[in-house]
């Protein structure tokens, strides 16, 4: 009997730089978003330039991926300036789609770059199906990506109702004010956040007073950052609720965390549609392990099993409190079985260290031998960005990434 397919998404990841973009290529990434260095939110991301926006749409061309850029911020009049070259320059260059936030700007790139695809960004907070049909109605734009405050069945309503192209976070940081509508950093620093400047004033650490007394001390500084999401628990079911693509946030993450959340999901995606969205508990279990594994802050589900309550907060001076994998550094060569390291974080001799590569599973081995780069053997490493070699069972291809438990 044939099997009827199963839909597989999109999995479309964040970059912040040509290297992180080539990265999330080669981890899984179907198509990756990226902002020019005008126009869109994140300016504090290190933007590509156009010579950079070219070639990652070759990159991408060459491993059958695609590249979304970002027009996202809210404009003011001066804004367009030269909005449309960038945009017919975004066309010419292979870019697919613009992520856009306002409704002139998706009109514009109607007009002016017909064969980009225009995509409703997140920023519009389309929470339900008539608020979709009526974005596609006003912009005529080919995808809405929803607002990060849906719930699952709130997804499954709208997707069962449109026809269109429909996109939902999956994992990555959070607003703890509804995404697009916040003007703390405006207020608190001068720096508009729908315009680049966000300067994560929910994230900084507050004394808090009631009538004048202290309920915080050094040691409890009030933080109301949100926790970041991880939807795995509920990807089978967005799966299949037929949503295109699954999106990580996140264009100011490094090469780490580009490499290994994107990793993490290209495996379950892979598994959940080879298994017709039926995956054993077991796998699960483990995938979820693995993504845990790449997270490096606090987590929860998101506002998919409903909107967050104190659960999804970190109050706390740390947000960091569930890392438990550290990045040891990126191999640079390997040969007759040494591989040599540029290091990141400490390593011991007996430490259990995972090798994560494109394209294959991780693999893990036990450090038995370390030498400092000269070949003279070590205990130990504690100093970051210095090379050193260590004994492999197996060849590991440069540019491959290694971490370690940490608990
Ligand atoms: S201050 Fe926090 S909640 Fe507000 S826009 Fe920035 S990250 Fe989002």
């Amino acid at each position: 009997m044939t099997r009827k397919p199963f839909y597989k998404p999109e999995l479309l990841a964040p970059a912040g730089d040509l290297l992180r973009c080539k990265t999330a290529i080669l981890y899984g990434a179907d198509a990756v978003y990226i902002g020019g260095q005008k126009y869109s939110l994140r300016s504090r991301a290190s933007n590509f330039t156009r010579d950079d926006i070219a070639e990652a749409c070759m990159f991408a061309k060459d491993h059958g991926a695609a590249i979304h850029v970002t027009v996202n911020e809210i404009p003011h009049e001066e804004d367009f300036d030269g909005l449309q070259d960038y945009l017919k320059f975004l066309e010419q260059a292979g870019v697919k789609a613009i992520i856009a936030a306002s409704p002139a700007i998706m009109r514009l790139c109607r007009q002016v770059a017909p064969r980009l695809e225009v995509h409703c960004s997140t920023q519009m907070s389309t929470l339900n199906l008539a608020a979709v049909q009526q974005m596609i109605a006003m912009t005529d734009c080919d995808r809405v990506v929803l607002g990060r405050e849906c719930t699952l069945e709130e997804v499954k309503a709208i997707t069962a109702g449109c026809s269109r192209e429909i996109e939902v976070f999956i994992h990555g940081g959070m607003c703890v004010n509804f995404s697009g509508r916040c003007t703390l950093s405006n207020r608190m620093t001068l720096r508009d956040a729908n315009r680049g400047g966000c300067a994560q004033s929910c994230r900084w650490h507050y004394d808090v007073l009631e009538n004048g007394r202290q309920l915080t001390s050094e040691e409890t500084l009030f933080t109301m950052g949100s926790k970041d999401m991880m939807a795995m628990p509920v990807l089978q079911e967005l799966m299949k609720a037929n949503v295109a693509s699954l999106k990580i946030e996140g264009r100011m993450k490094t090469e780490y965390y580009v490499a290994s959340v994107v990793s993490a999901y290209r495996h379950l995606i892979d598994e959940i549609a080879e298994a017709q969205g039926e995956l054993s508990p077991e796998r699960l279990n483990y995938h979820r392990r693995e993504v845990s594994a790449a997270e490096n802050r606090s987590t929860w589900v998101g506002n998919y099993n409903g909107i967050g309550n104190e659960e999804s907060i970190i109050y706390r001076a740390h947000s960091n409190d569930n890392v438990n994998h550290a990045f040891l550094g990126t191999v640079l060569s390997c040969q007759d079985g040494m591989l040599e390291l540029e290091t990141r974080n400490p390593i011991d001799l007996k430490d259990s260290i995972e090798v994560l590569e494109p394209g294959r599973q991780n693999r893990s081995f036990v450090l038995e031998e370390l030498q400092d780069e000269n070949g003279n053997p070590m205990e130990k490493s504690r100093i970051p960005m210095r090379i050193v070699r260590m004994k492999v069972p197996f060849a590991a291809a440069p540019g491959a990434l290694l971490r370690k438990e940490t608990e």
